[in-house]
Protein backbone atom coordinates (compact mmCIF):
# COMPACT_ATOMS: atom_id res chain seq x y z
CA UNK A 1 0.00 0.00 0.00
CA UNK A 2 0.98 3.30 -0.95
CA UNK A 3 1.97 6.74 1.08
CA UNK A 4 -0.07 9.68 -0.13
CA UNK A 5 -0.08 13.40 1.07
CA UNK A 6 -3.35 15.70 0.36
CA UNK A 7 -1.95 18.94 0.75
CA UNK A 8 -4.82 20.93 1.98
CA UNK A 9 -8.33 19.79 3.62
CA UNK A 10 -10.85 21.12 0.31
CA UNK A 11 -13.17 18.91 -0.36
CA UNK A 12 -11.98 17.00 -3.38
CA UNK A 13 -8.98 15.82 -1.50
CA UNK A 14 -11.01 14.48 1.65
CA UNK A 15 -13.39 12.86 -0.74
CA UNK A 16 -10.69 11.39 -2.22
CA UNK A 17 -8.36 10.41 1.03
CA UNK A 18 -11.53 9.15 2.49
CA UNK A 19 -11.84 6.55 -0.70
CA UNK A 20 -8.02 5.51 -0.67
CA UNK A 21 -7.67 5.13 2.68
CA UNK A 22 -11.10 2.73 2.65
CA UNK A 23 -9.00 0.72 0.38
CA UNK A 24 -5.76 0.93 2.98
CA UNK A 25 -3.79 3.37 1.82
CA UNK A 26 -1.83 5.14 4.53
CA UNK A 27 -2.78 8.88 3.75
CA UNK A 28 -2.21 11.85 5.77
CA UNK A 29 -3.82 15.27 5.07
CA UNK A 30 -1.81 18.41 5.63
CA UNK A 31 -4.03 21.59 6.67
CA UNK A 32 -2.72 24.98 7.04
CA UNK A 33 -5.80 26.15 9.33
CA UNK A 34 -5.97 24.86 12.96
CA UNK A 35 -8.31 22.09 13.76
CA UNK A 36 -12.23 23.61 13.55
CA UNK A 37 -11.28 26.65 11.59
CA UNK A 38 -11.41 24.64 8.60
CA UNK A 39 -13.38 26.16 5.74
CA UNK A 40 -15.77 29.52 5.65
CA UNK A 41 -17.48 30.97 7.72
CA UNK A 42 -20.64 31.14 5.97
CA UNK A 43 -23.59 28.90 4.31
CA UNK A 44 -23.61 27.60 0.97
CA UNK A 45 -25.96 25.65 -1.55
CA UNK A 46 -24.09 22.29 -3.14
CA UNK A 47 -26.27 20.19 -5.30
CA UNK A 48 -26.98 17.04 -3.22
CA UNK A 49 -26.53 14.69 -6.74
CA UNK A 50 -22.49 15.15 -6.40
CA UNK A 51 -22.25 13.25 -2.94
CA UNK A 52 -24.89 10.55 -4.63
CA UNK A 53 -22.05 10.14 -7.36
CA UNK A 54 -19.15 9.95 -4.55
CA UNK A 55 -21.12 7.81 -2.71
CA UNK A 56 -21.06 9.87 0.64
CA UNK A 57 -24.59 9.92 2.89
CA UNK A 58 -26.36 12.89 3.04
CA UNK A 59 -27.27 13.56 6.73
CA UNK A 60 -31.07 14.76 6.22
CA UNK A 61 -30.02 18.32 8.04
CA UNK A 62 -28.46 19.73 4.80
CA UNK A 63 -31.60 18.67 2.99
CA UNK A 64 -33.81 22.01 2.13
CA UNK A 65 -36.11 23.55 0.06
CA UNK A 66 -35.68 24.49 -3.28
CA UNK A 67 -34.87 28.24 -3.72
CA UNK A 68 -35.68 30.63 -5.70
CA UNK A 69 -33.42 33.41 -6.83
CA UNK A 70 -34.04 36.76 -8.45
CA UNK A 71 -31.47 38.80 -10.66
CA UNK A 72 -32.88 42.84 -10.23
CA UNK A 73 -32.25 45.11 -12.67
CA UNK A 74 -30.33 48.58 -12.42
CA UNK A 75 -33.30 50.58 -13.47
CA UNK A 76 -36.71 50.18 -11.40
CA UNK A 77 -39.22 50.19 -14.47
CA UNK A 78 -37.79 46.71 -15.64
CA UNK A 79 -38.93 43.96 -14.22
CA UNK A 80 -36.65 41.66 -11.98
CA UNK A 81 -36.25 38.00 -13.30
CA UNK A 82 -36.71 34.92 -11.16
CA UNK A 83 -35.67 31.42 -11.71
CA UNK A 84 -37.66 28.39 -11.45
CA UNK A 85 -36.34 27.37 -7.83
CA UNK A 86 -34.79 23.85 -8.21
CA UNK A 87 -36.76 20.79 -6.67
CA UNK A 88 -37.19 20.56 -3.48
CA UNK A 89 -33.99 18.68 -1.11
CA UNK A 90 -32.07 18.61 -4.19
CA UNK A 91 -30.29 21.10 -3.05
CA UNK A 92 -28.41 21.06 0.11
CA UNK A 93 -27.69 24.27 2.08
CA UNK A 94 -24.55 23.54 4.41
CA UNK A 95 -22.64 25.78 6.90
CA UNK A 96 -19.62 25.02 5.14
CA UNK A 97 -17.54 24.63 8.56
CA UNK A 98 -20.00 22.18 9.90
CA UNK A 99 -19.71 20.38 6.05
CA UNK A 100 -15.88 20.45 6.09
CA UNK A 101 -15.80 18.81 9.51
CA UNK A 102 -18.35 16.01 8.39
CA UNK A 103 -16.18 14.99 5.52
CA UNK A 104 -13.24 14.87 7.55
CA UNK A 105 -15.01 12.92 10.21
CA UNK A 106 -16.15 10.26 7.53
CA UNK A 107 -12.45 10.45 6.42
CA UNK A 108 -10.73 10.27 9.52
CA UNK A 109 -13.19 6.98 10.55
CA UNK A 110 -11.81 5.27 7.41
CA UNK A 111 -8.15 5.91 9.08
CA UNK A 112 -6.97 9.15 7.18
CA UNK A 113 -4.54 10.93 9.30
CA UNK A 114 -5.36 14.99 9.63
CA UNK A 115 -2.06 17.20 10.57
CA UNK A 116 -3.38 20.40 11.14
CA UNK A 117 -1.31 24.11 11.58
CA UNK A 118 1.27 23.08 8.64
CA UNK A 119 1.33 25.49 5.71
CA UNK A 120 2.84 23.79 2.65
CA UNK A 121 5.00 26.22 0.69
CA UNK A 122 5.81 23.91 -2.45
CA UNK A 123 6.37 20.39 -3.75
CA UNK A 124 9.45 18.74 -3.51
CA UNK A 125 11.20 17.56 -6.94
CA UNK A 126 12.88 14.25 -8.00
CA UNK A 127 13.66 14.78 -11.48
CA UNK A 128 10.02 15.23 -13.16
CA UNK A 129 8.46 13.62 -10.13
CA UNK A 130 6.51 15.25 -7.55
CA UNK A 131 7.73 13.46 -4.69
CA UNK A 132 6.30 14.79 -1.84
CA UNK A 133 5.60 18.53 -0.29
CA UNK A 134 7.36 21.22 1.67
CA UNK A 135 6.25 22.81 4.87
CA UNK A 136 6.71 26.46 5.30
CA UNK A 137 8.92 24.74 8.41
CA UNK A 138 10.91 23.82 5.88
CA UNK A 139 10.23 20.19 6.32
CA UNK A 140 10.24 17.61 3.35
CA UNK A 141 7.63 15.42 3.03
CA UNK A 142 8.06 12.39 0.98
CA UNK A 143 5.24 10.31 -0.49
CA UNK A 144 4.40 7.98 -3.87
CA UNK A 145 1.43 10.30 -4.47
CA UNK A 146 0.44 14.10 -3.81
CA UNK A 147 -2.36 15.26 -4.28
CA UNK A 148 -3.44 19.33 -4.69
CA UNK A 149 -6.39 20.23 -2.64
CA UNK A 150 -5.34 23.51 -1.52
CA UNK A 151 -7.50 25.77 -3.03
CA UNK A 152 -7.78 28.49 -5.53
CA UNK A 153 -3.99 30.17 -4.60
CA UNK A 154 -2.40 26.35 -4.05
CA UNK A 155 1.08 27.09 -3.42
CA UNK A 156 1.99 23.57 -5.29
CA UNK A 157 0.27 24.61 -8.30
CA UNK A 158 2.09 27.99 -8.72
CA UNK A 159 5.58 26.41 -7.81
CA UNK A 160 5.52 23.48 -10.32
CA UNK A 161 8.23 23.35 -13.05
CA UNK A 162 7.20 24.69 -16.34
CA UNK A 163 7.68 21.91 -17.77
CA UNK A 164 5.03 20.18 -16.62
CA UNK A 165 2.69 22.26 -19.14
CA UNK A 166 0.56 22.78 -15.61
CA UNK A 167 -1.06 26.00 -15.90
CA UNK A 168 -0.25 27.94 -12.85
CA UNK A 169 -1.36 31.56 -12.81
CA UNK A 170 -4.84 32.26 -12.97
CA UNK A 171 -5.73 35.57 -15.35
CA UNK A 172 -7.53 38.91 -14.04
CA UNK A 173 -10.87 37.71 -14.90
CA UNK A 174 -10.78 34.10 -13.87
CA UNK A 175 -11.03 35.60 -10.56
CA UNK A 176 -13.91 37.08 -8.23
CA UNK A 177 -12.84 38.94 -5.70
CA UNK A 178 -15.85 38.37 -2.95
CA UNK A 179 -16.54 39.86 0.29
CA UNK A 180 -19.25 37.98 2.68
CA UNK A 181 -20.71 38.89 5.80
CA UNK A 182 -24.47 38.15 8.00
CA UNK A 183 -26.54 40.78 9.49
CA UNK A 184 -29.79 40.48 11.95
CA UNK A 185 -32.77 41.31 10.09
CA UNK A 186 -34.25 43.73 11.88
CA UNK A 187 -38.00 43.15 12.79
CA UNK A 188 -41.26 45.39 12.18
CA UNK A 189 -38.75 47.02 8.59
CA UNK A 190 -39.95 45.37 5.41
CA UNK A 191 -38.32 43.15 3.49
CA UNK A 192 -37.88 42.51 -0.20
CA UNK A 193 -41.01 40.38 -1.82
CA UNK A 194 -38.33 38.21 -3.04
CA UNK A 195 -35.87 36.27 -0.64
CA UNK A 196 -32.56 35.48 -2.69
CA UNK A 197 -31.70 38.77 -4.36
CA UNK A 198 -28.93 39.45 -7.05
CA UNK A 199 -28.03 42.89 -7.46
CA UNK A 200 -26.36 43.69 -10.82
CA UNK A 201 -24.31 46.39 -10.82
CA UNK A 202 -24.17 50.20 -11.84
CA UNK A 203 -20.62 49.35 -13.95
CA UNK A 204 -21.92 46.72 -15.90
CA UNK A 205 -20.48 42.95 -15.49
CA UNK A 206 -17.77 43.70 -13.03
CA UNK A 207 -19.42 42.30 -10.59
CA UNK A 208 -22.75 41.68 -9.25
CA UNK A 209 -23.76 41.45 -5.40
CA UNK A 210 -26.59 39.59 -3.19
CA UNK A 211 -28.94 39.76 -0.39
CA UNK A 212 -31.04 36.83 0.41
CA UNK A 213 -33.01 37.06 3.74
CA UNK A 214 -33.06 34.51 6.19
CA UNK A 215 -35.82 34.22 9.13
CA UNK A 216 -33.38 36.29 11.27
CA UNK A 217 -30.38 37.03 9.79
CA UNK A 218 -29.90 39.00 6.09
CA UNK A 219 -26.62 37.27 4.40
CA UNK A 220 -24.68 40.00 1.94
CA UNK A 221 -22.06 39.50 -0.92
CA UNK A 222 -20.26 41.59 -2.62
CA UNK A 223 -18.39 40.24 -5.50
CA UNK A 224 -15.91 41.76 -8.32
CA UNK A 225 -13.42 40.99 -10.59
CA UNK A 226 -11.07 44.00 -9.46
CA UNK A 227 -9.45 43.90 -6.63
CA UNK A 228 -11.50 44.59 -3.13
CA UNK A 229 -10.73 46.99 -0.19
CA UNK A 230 -12.47 48.24 2.81
CA UNK A 231 -13.45 51.20 1.08
CA UNK A 232 -15.61 49.76 -1.68
CA UNK A 233 -16.58 46.83 0.91
CA UNK A 234 -18.45 50.06 2.26
CA UNK A 235 -20.04 51.72 -0.44
CA UNK A 236 -21.16 47.91 -1.80
CA UNK A 237 -22.79 47.52 1.41
CA UNK A 238 -24.29 51.03 1.57
CA UNK A 239 -25.50 50.13 -2.12
CA UNK A 240 -27.17 46.74 -0.76
CA UNK A 241 -28.50 48.12 2.17
CA UNK A 242 -30.31 50.94 0.22
CA UNK A 243 -32.27 48.18 -1.11
CA UNK A 244 -32.51 46.42 2.05
CA UNK A 245 -33.60 48.47 4.69
CA UNK A 246 -34.29 45.70 6.73
CA UNK A 247 -30.56 44.98 7.70
CA UNK A 248 -29.07 45.92 10.73
CA UNK A 249 -25.62 47.45 10.76
CA UNK A 250 -23.59 45.41 12.69
CA UNK A 251 -21.91 42.52 11.45
CA UNK A 252 -22.73 39.35 13.11
CA UNK A 253 -20.51 36.67 11.38
CA UNK A 254 -18.02 36.48 8.59
CA UNK A 255 -16.99 39.71 7.68
CA UNK A 256 -14.36 38.02 5.58
CA UNK A 257 -12.51 38.54 2.06
CA UNK A 258 -12.48 35.14 -0.75
CA UNK A 259 -11.29 34.57 -3.88
CA UNK A 260 -13.72 32.14 -6.53
CA UNK A 261 -12.41 30.73 -9.46
CA UNK A 262 -14.55 31.59 -12.50
CA UNK A 263 -13.15 29.96 -15.45
CA UNK A 264 -12.15 26.97 -17.35
CA UNK A 265 -10.68 24.21 -15.43
CA UNK A 266 -7.16 23.64 -16.02
CA UNK A 267 -5.86 21.97 -19.30
CA UNK A 268 -3.85 19.51 -17.25
CA UNK A 269 -4.52 18.29 -13.98
CA UNK A 270 -1.84 15.42 -13.45
CA UNK A 271 1.61 14.88 -13.53
CA UNK A 272 4.10 12.57 -12.07
CA UNK A 273 3.37 11.92 -8.51
CA UNK A 274 0.76 14.54 -8.93
CA UNK A 275 -3.16 15.18 -9.38
CA UNK A 276 -4.96 18.47 -8.38
CA UNK A 277 -8.58 18.70 -7.83
CA UNK A 278 -10.95 21.63 -6.81
CA UNK A 279 -10.19 24.47 -6.83
CA UNK A 280 -6.32 24.28 -7.50
CA UNK A 281 -7.52 22.93 -10.39
CA UNK A 282 -10.11 25.66 -11.35
CA UNK A 283 -13.04 23.20 -11.25
CA UNK A 284 -15.73 25.80 -10.43
CA UNK A 285 -19.23 26.30 -12.91
CA UNK A 286 -17.73 29.53 -14.41
CA UNK A 287 -20.59 31.39 -14.22
CA UNK A 288 -21.61 31.15 -10.48
CA UNK A 289 -18.73 30.14 -8.97
CA UNK A 290 -19.73 26.88 -7.47
CA UNK A 291 -17.36 24.49 -6.78
CA UNK A 292 -18.37 22.33 -3.90
CA UNK A 293 -20.30 19.90 -6.33
CA UNK A 294 -17.47 19.30 -8.83
CA UNK A 295 -14.74 18.83 -6.14
CA UNK A 296 -16.00 15.94 -4.42
CA UNK A 297 -17.29 14.06 -7.88
CA UNK A 298 -13.77 15.00 -8.70
CA UNK A 299 -12.53 13.35 -5.49
CA UNK A 300 -14.14 10.46 -6.15
CA UNK A 301 -13.26 10.12 -9.99
CA UNK A 302 -9.47 10.75 -8.59
CA UNK A 303 -9.52 7.95 -6.22
CA UNK A 304 -11.11 5.74 -8.68
CA UNK A 305 -8.16 6.32 -10.82
CA UNK A 306 -5.83 6.28 -8.60
CA UNK A 307 -7.31 2.47 -7.13
CA UNK A 308 -6.88 1.26 -10.48
CA UNK A 309 -3.18 1.57 -10.57
CA UNK A 310 -3.06 -1.58 -8.87
CA UNK A 311 1.22 -1.48 -9.74
CA UNK A 312 1.19 1.75 -7.72
CA UNK A 313 3.19 4.06 -10.35
CA UNK A 314 0.79 7.19 -10.26
CA UNK A 315 2.40 8.64 -13.19
CA UNK A 316 0.83 11.21 -15.49
CA UNK A 317 0.04 7.97 -17.88
CA UNK A 318 -1.98 6.35 -14.80
CA UNK A 319 -4.04 9.28 -13.31
CA UNK A 320 -4.47 10.38 -17.10
CA UNK A 321 -7.87 8.02 -16.18
CA UNK A 322 -8.76 10.61 -13.97
CA UNK A 323 -8.33 13.68 -16.17
CA UNK A 324 -10.18 11.41 -19.15
CA UNK A 325 -13.19 10.91 -16.72
CA UNK A 326 -13.40 14.68 -15.29
CA UNK A 327 -12.97 16.44 -18.86
CA UNK A 328 -15.76 13.44 -19.96
CA UNK A 329 -18.19 14.28 -17.03
CA UNK A 330 -17.59 17.95 -16.05
CA UNK A 331 -14.48 19.65 -17.41
CA UNK A 332 -16.02 20.30 -20.97
CA UNK A 333 -19.65 21.33 -20.16
CA UNK A 334 -17.60 23.85 -17.61
CA UNK A 335 -15.19 24.87 -20.20
CA UNK A 336 -18.54 25.73 -22.78
CA UNK A 337 -19.55 27.87 -19.89
CA UNK A 338 -16.16 29.33 -19.39
CA UNK A 339 -16.63 30.69 -22.71
CA UNK A 340 -20.12 32.12 -21.95
CA UNK A 341 -18.82 34.01 -19.25
CA UNK A 342 -15.84 35.58 -20.87
CA UNK A 343 -18.52 37.69 -23.04
CA UNK A 344 -19.52 39.00 -19.48
CA UNK A 345 -16.52 41.52 -18.96
CA UNK A 346 -17.30 42.84 -22.60
CA UNK A 347 -21.07 43.98 -21.89
CA UNK A 348 -21.65 47.23 -20.48
CA UNK A 349 -24.43 47.87 -17.92
CA UNK A 350 -26.81 49.31 -20.85
CA UNK A 351 -26.95 46.07 -22.61
CA UNK A 352 -27.35 44.13 -19.56
CA UNK A 353 -30.37 46.36 -19.08
CA UNK A 354 -31.42 46.07 -22.13
CA UNK A 355 -32.05 42.16 -21.88
CA UNK A 356 -33.89 42.40 -19.05
CA UNK A 357 -36.26 44.97 -20.52
CA UNK A 358 -36.53 42.74 -23.58
CA UNK A 359 -37.05 39.45 -21.77
CA UNK A 360 -34.35 38.26 -23.50
CA UNK A 361 -32.96 35.43 -21.14
CA UNK A 362 -35.60 33.20 -19.91
CA UNK A 363 -35.61 32.25 -16.34
CA UNK A 364 -35.92 28.46 -17.36
CA UNK A 365 -32.71 29.42 -19.86
CA UNK A 366 -30.66 31.34 -17.09
CA UNK A 367 -31.27 27.96 -14.48
CA UNK A 368 -30.09 25.46 -16.84
CA UNK A 369 -26.82 27.61 -17.75
CA UNK A 370 -26.54 28.28 -14.27
CA UNK A 371 -26.84 24.24 -13.40
CA UNK A 372 -23.76 23.59 -15.92
CA UNK A 373 -25.77 21.15 -18.20
CA UNK A 374 -26.51 23.43 -21.42
CA UNK A 375 -25.08 21.04 -24.09
CA UNK A 376 -23.39 23.03 -26.88
CA UNK A 377 -26.49 22.39 -29.29
CA UNK A 378 -28.58 24.18 -26.89
CA UNK A 379 -26.40 27.15 -26.69
CA UNK A 380 -26.23 27.68 -30.09
CA UNK A 381 -29.92 27.46 -30.98
CA UNK A 382 -30.60 29.52 -27.70
CA UNK A 383 -27.71 32.20 -29.06
CA UNK A 384 -29.18 32.23 -32.76
CA UNK A 385 -32.29 33.03 -31.25
CA UNK A 386 -31.34 35.94 -29.36
CA UNK A 387 -29.59 37.28 -32.39
CA UNK A 388 -33.14 37.45 -34.13
CA UNK A 389 -34.67 39.70 -31.09
CA UNK A 390 -31.65 41.73 -30.19
CA UNK A 391 -30.23 42.02 -33.50
CA UNK A 392 -31.03 45.61 -33.96
CA UNK A 393 -28.18 46.27 -31.51
CA UNK A 394 -24.63 45.72 -32.85
CA UNK A 395 -22.29 45.52 -30.31
CA UNK A 396 -25.13 42.44 -29.25
CA UNK A 397 -24.77 41.23 -32.40
CA UNK A 398 -20.91 41.18 -32.26
CA UNK A 399 -21.25 39.41 -28.77
CA UNK A 400 -23.43 36.75 -30.07
CA UNK A 401 -21.34 36.33 -33.05
CA UNK A 402 -18.42 35.97 -30.83
CA UNK A 403 -20.20 33.41 -28.92
CA UNK A 404 -21.26 31.44 -32.22
CA UNK A 405 -17.49 31.43 -33.01
CA UNK A 406 -15.99 30.56 -29.69
CA UNK A 407 -18.00 27.69 -29.26
CA UNK A 408 -17.12 25.93 -32.80
CA UNK A 409 -13.34 26.65 -31.83
CA UNK A 410 -14.13 24.84 -28.77
CA UNK A 411 -15.62 21.88 -30.36
CA UNK A 412 -12.80 21.36 -32.41
CA UNK A 413 -10.17 21.53 -29.25
CA UNK A 414 -12.98 19.27 -27.70
CA UNK A 415 -12.88 16.79 -30.61
CA UNK A 416 -9.15 16.67 -30.11
CA UNK A 417 -8.53 15.45 -26.71
CA UNK A 418 -6.16 12.77 -26.11
CA UNK A 419 -8.40 9.71 -25.12
CA UNK A 420 -4.84 7.42 -24.99
CA UNK A 421 -2.07 8.71 -22.77
CA UNK A 422 1.16 10.33 -25.32
CA UNK A 423 3.22 13.10 -23.02
CA UNK A 424 3.45 14.97 -26.43
CA UNK A 425 -0.45 14.70 -27.65
CA UNK A 426 -1.25 16.15 -24.44
CA UNK A 427 0.94 18.48 -24.26
CA UNK A 428 0.21 19.78 -27.92
CA UNK A 429 -3.66 19.68 -26.65
CA UNK A 430 -3.06 21.51 -23.62
CA UNK A 431 -1.61 24.50 -25.83
CA UNK A 432 -4.12 24.29 -28.37
CA UNK A 433 -6.86 24.74 -25.29
CA UNK A 434 -4.78 27.43 -23.80
CA UNK A 435 -4.39 29.25 -26.62
CA UNK A 436 -8.15 29.40 -27.54
CA UNK A 437 -9.17 30.69 -24.02
CA UNK A 438 -6.27 33.60 -24.08
CA UNK A 439 -7.10 34.27 -27.48
CA UNK A 440 -10.83 35.18 -26.16
CA UNK A 441 -9.48 37.57 -23.41
CA UNK A 442 -10.77 41.09 -23.54
CA UNK A 443 -7.47 43.43 -24.73
CA UNK A 444 -7.59 45.14 -21.44
CA UNK A 445 -7.18 42.02 -19.64
CA UNK A 446 -4.59 41.39 -21.84
CA UNK A 447 -2.87 44.84 -20.67
CA UNK A 448 -3.53 43.90 -17.04
CA UNK A 449 -1.72 40.88 -16.98
CA UNK A 450 1.23 42.18 -18.90
C1 LIG B 1 -18.13 33.85 -1.21
C2 LIG B 1 -18.12 32.47 -1.79
C3 LIG B 1 -19.31 31.82 -2.07
C4 LIG B 1 -19.30 30.53 -2.59
N1 LIG B 1 -20.49 29.90 -2.79
C5 LIG B 1 -20.49 28.61 -3.19
C6 LIG B 1 -21.71 27.88 -3.29
O1 LIG B 1 -22.80 28.41 -3.05
N2 LIG B 1 -21.64 26.57 -3.63
C7 LIG B 1 -20.46 25.96 -3.92
O2 LIG B 1 -20.44 24.78 -4.24
N3 LIG B 1 -19.30 26.63 -3.85
C8 LIG B 1 -19.29 27.93 -3.49
N4 LIG B 1 -18.10 28.62 -3.43
C9 LIG B 1 -16.88 28.00 -3.99
C10 LIG B 1 -16.31 26.99 -3.03
O3 LIG B 1 -15.89 27.64 -1.86
C11 LIG B 1 -15.13 26.23 -3.65
O4 LIG B 1 -15.29 26.04 -5.02
C12 LIG B 1 -15.05 24.88 -2.95
O5 LIG B 1 -14.70 25.09 -1.61
C13 LIG B 1 -14.06 23.92 -3.59
O6 LIG B 1 -12.76 24.31 -3.28
P1 LIG B 1 -11.73 23.29 -2.64
O7 LIG B 1 -12.42 22.41 -1.71
O8 LIG B 1 -10.94 22.73 -3.74
O9 LIG B 1 -10.76 24.30 -1.87
P2 LIG B 1 -10.99 25.12 -0.55
O10 LIG B 1 -12.36 25.02 -0.07
O11 LIG B 1 -10.42 26.47 -0.82
O12 LIG B 1 -10.05 24.35 0.47
C14 LIG B 1 -8.64 24.45 0.37
C15 LIG B 1 -8.04 24.04 1.70
O13 LIG B 1 -6.62 24.11 1.59
C16 LIG B 1 -6.08 24.80 2.71
N5 LIG B 1 -4.85 25.44 2.29
C17 LIG B 1 -4.71 26.50 1.45
N6 LIG B 1 -3.40 26.82 1.34
C18 LIG B 1 -2.72 25.94 2.08
C19 LIG B 1 -1.33 25.77 2.37
N7 LIG B 1 -0.40 26.59 1.86
N8 LIG B 1 -0.97 24.76 3.19
C20 LIG B 1 -1.89 23.92 3.73
N9 LIG B 1 -3.22 24.06 3.52
C21 LIG B 1 -3.63 25.04 2.69
C22 LIG B 1 -7.17 25.81 3.08
O14 LIG B 1 -7.04 26.24 4.41
C23 LIG B 1 -8.42 24.99 2.84
O15 LIG B 1 -8.80 24.25 3.96
C24 LIG B 1 -18.07 29.90 -2.88
C25 LIG B 1 -16.86 30.54 -2.61
C26 LIG B 1 -16.87 31.82 -2.06
C27 LIG B 1 -15.56 32.51 -1.75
Amino acid sequence: MSEIIVAGAGHGGVTAAMFLADEGHSVTVYEKEAEGSVGLDQKDFLDAAALEYAGIEIPEKFRVPGNAITFVPLEDDVDSVTLPAPPDYENLSVNRREFISYLISLARDRGVEFVYGTGIKGPVMLGSRVAGIETEDGEKIYADLVIDSAGVHSPLRKNLPDFLGIDKEPAYYDILHTYRAYFNRLTGVQAPDTPYNIYVREDGTEGFRWAITEKDRVDVLLARFPEMDYSDVAQGLFAVSEFNPHMDRDITHGGHFADIPVRQPSAVLVADGYAMVGDSAFMTYPVKGSGMAYAIKAGRMLADAVLDDTDGLFNAETLWEYQKTFFKEIGFSASRLAVIKAILPYMTASEINEIFKRGLVSSEELSLLSSGNMPMAKILSAVREKLKIMGDIPEFKGHMGDIIGWMGRLASIEATFPSKYSSESIQKWAVKYNRFFDSIRKPEETAIQA
